[in-house]
């Protein structure tokens, strides 16, 4: 799959549901209205998609949501796809989550053949976690985490920087992640969907995180690159990665190499736009691909040049109307 200014789509994101066991304050709003089962793909569906998406030269499949473990049955569909990692058609396949079931499922998740996992963290204090959250809670996460790696997945940890609730964090998350092992990526907020928040109250340019930082740490600016939009450096007292997600900024755009498919099948070109193409329709049209070829084929074809995230001042309002967890990031 090339698309019109050259860039070979290789890696898929896929929600698996818009459902979480968690309400993080900048990702979805306390009263969230979820979608109807009738309008979800199954699990089936959603096998049959990644393996077309699979022949059509996807080398790297990402699941998420949503919180992807909290879908019943969503180790089936690990099984399934991690049949093609087995043949070869398929070099990674991966996970974000949030880790509230990693304890139940980190020894399954290897044994498919996972490696290597996301799991996202904004702080380490245990009062504030359940605030960012709205209740999740720290030490399951933490116990989630201790699974995965005695099931040898190797970790990367998710902190979205938010202005004046986690800067106090960033230092030491950096050394609780040397010390386990961990990589850690600072993400900026992004504007998709309402929340009960003005944005630009939370929005912390990584820059920032990374000054901050830089007091306490020396980072080596590396070449590391794991396929996403981090920029990474490498920390020269804990030899782990620390990358700098700022998807803000247009500058990834010129090599993404990325799509996504929601929950129910909608397949979009970018995450900062709404233009998607409905591929449920063609996919429960026929038993054959044929049409679900073409309308990836034409999707493809219009994926656009970089995105319109827009955050300023007095412009509190969402860029995109979706939820991340619509998307899944
Ligand atoms: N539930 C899983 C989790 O939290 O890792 C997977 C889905 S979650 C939507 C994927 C990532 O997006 C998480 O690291 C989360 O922190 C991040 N995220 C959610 N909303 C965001 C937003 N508005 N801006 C930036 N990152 C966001
Ligand atoms: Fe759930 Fe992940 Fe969104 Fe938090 S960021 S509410 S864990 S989907």
């Amino acid at each position: 799959m090339i698309d019109p200014i050259g860039r070979n789509i290789t890696y898929l994101r896929v929600s698996v549901t818009d459902r979480c066991d968690f309400r993080c304050v900048y990702c979805m709003a306390e009263d969230m209205t979820f979608l109807p089962k009738s309008e979800v793909l199954s699990l089936e569906e959603l096998d049959r998609l990644c393996s077309a998406f699979i022949a059509k030269g996807v080398k790297k499949i990402r699941l998420t949501g949503g919180e992807p473990l909290v879908r019943r049955g969503v180790m089936g569909l690990v099984r399934s796809l991690g049949q093609h990692l087995k043949k070869g058609d398929l070099e990674e396949l991966t996970l974000t989550t949030n880790g509230s079931q990693l304890e139940k499922y980190a020894s399954e998740l290897a044994s498919y053949g996972i490696k290597r996992i996301n799991v996202s963290i904004d702080t380490l204090d245990t009062e504030k976690f359940s605030r960012i959250t709205r209740g999740g809670r720290l030490d399951q996460v933490q116990r989630g985490l201790t699974a995965a790696t005695d099931a040898g997945l190797h970790i990367k940890i998710n902190t979205v920087a938010l202005k004046n609730f986690n800067e106090d964090q960033f230092s030491g998350l950096v050394g609780w992640c040397g010390k386990h092992g961990y990589d850690i990526s600072f993400i900026e907020t992004m504007p998709l969907g309402k929340i009960n928040n003005d944005r630009t109250t939370q929005y912390l340019p990584v820059s920032q995180v990374r000054k901050k930082l830089e007091k306490d740490w020396t980072l080596k600016d590396n070449n590391y690159n794991s396929g996403g939009p981090s920029r990474y450096t490498s920390v020269a007292e804990t030899g782990q990665y620390v990358g700098f997600i700022s998807p803000l900024s247009h500058n990834f755009c010129a090599t993404c190499n990325r799509i996504r498919v929601t929950c129910t099948g909608k397949l979009f070109m970018c995450l900062g736009q709404d233009d998607h193409a409905d591929l449920r329709t063609p996919l429960r049209a026929s038993e054959g691909n044929e049409l679900l070829n073409n309308v990836i084929d034409e999707a493809i074809g219009r994926k656009p040049k970089s995105h319109e995230f827009v955050i300023e001042p007095g412009n509190a309002g969402p860029a995109l109307t979706r939820h991340m967890s619509v998307t899944g990031g």
